[in-house]
């Protein structure tokens, strides 16, 4: 089905009669709400686990009125959901979007190990990989159109009966549960995946970072400083995310890298970067 106005892939059906793309369709209701139309976004991103594992995401945008409904879609995998007000920054929405989407990756719901000659009847098996349920976790439910149910979790598909046969696991116990709806974010103590590698990646995204803002890698400019800090803040989400449930020791390393990088920085600037250092600080007191 094309949409009504261009020649891309219709998604919505506006008043029963109007096929339009998820573009054509924001358009026409922010112009009908009277908000500006946010348009520029990436529409696919790519992430790669230090495993080698790639995830492509789709990126979608839906304005629902008041609301503005983001969504991450990955084909037979990762799904992440962000709901926002339509009057709020869309750029920082997305910047949100992005980071749900690492954050959701690095946890993981299930323990992976190298599969040995005969198999553990309750976990599953992907490849030459194993896969354990761990104590808490995340996972979506969704049905094909045969009515089939399907488990999502850490972007595996596993039917009903392989879900079941991983509880198995916890023969005894029992289990509590409860629903997030899909754009809420996860408070549960999910477990992080962190290796040293890993470590590694997120000290460079932070340098990366620092780069961005940074002339000649050391001088921060009053004129910047505010949007180094609003990137800085989202960071250290993750920082301290990776404290309470990842490798504790490898993050508090991360985390005193971190906080030599900005004392180090040069700035023109009277309060930068006194509030980020002593947010760190607080953090790895924790
Ligand atoms: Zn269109």
């Amino acid at each position: 089905m094309k949409c009504d106005h261009c020649n891309n892939e219709a998604k919505v059906i506006l008043d029963n009669s109007n096929n339009l793309c998820m573009d054509c369709y924001n358009k026409i209701l922010s112009e009908e709400y009277g908000c500006e139309c946010f348009n520029e976004f990436t529409r696919e991103i790519v992430i790669s686990e230090p495993d080698g594992t790639i995830h492509t995401f789709e990126i979608e945008q839906m304005l629902l009125g008041k609301y503005t409904y983001w969504r991450a879609y990955e084909e037979g995998g990762y799904e992440f959901a962000l709901r926002v007000d339509t009057e709020s920054n869309q750029k920082v929405a997305v910047k949100r979007l992005h980071q749900k989407i690492l954050k959701g990756i690095s946890a993981k719901s299930m323990q992976i190990g190298q599969s040995q000659p005969g198999q553990i009847s309750n976990a599953v098996y992907r490849g030459n990989l194993e896969y354990n349920l761990n104590e808490t976790g995340l996972l979506r439910i969704e049905d094909d159109a045969d009515g089939k149910i399907y488990i999502y979790m850490d972007g595996i598909k596993l039917t009903g009966e392989e879900f079941l046969k991983m509880l198995t696991v916890y023969n005894g116990f029992n289990m509590e549960w409860r629903f997030l709806d899909i754009a809420d974010d996860v408070d549960m103590p999910l477990k992080l995946s962190i290796t040293k590698d890993r470590m590694e990646e997120y000290w460079q995204k932070f340098e990366s970072m620092i780069m961005r803002f940074a002339e000649h890698g050391s001088f921060v400019s009053y004129k910047r400083s505010a949007d180094l800090s609003e990137e800085i803040f989202e960071y250290l989400d993750i920082l301290e995310e990776l404290i309470r449930h990842g490798n504790g020791e490898d993050a508090v390393e991360l985390g005193e890298r971190i906080i030599n990088r900005l004392k180090g920085l040069e700035t023109d600037d009277d309060c930068f970067p006194i509030y980020e250092i002593e947010s760190v600080e607080r953090i790895l007191e924790r």
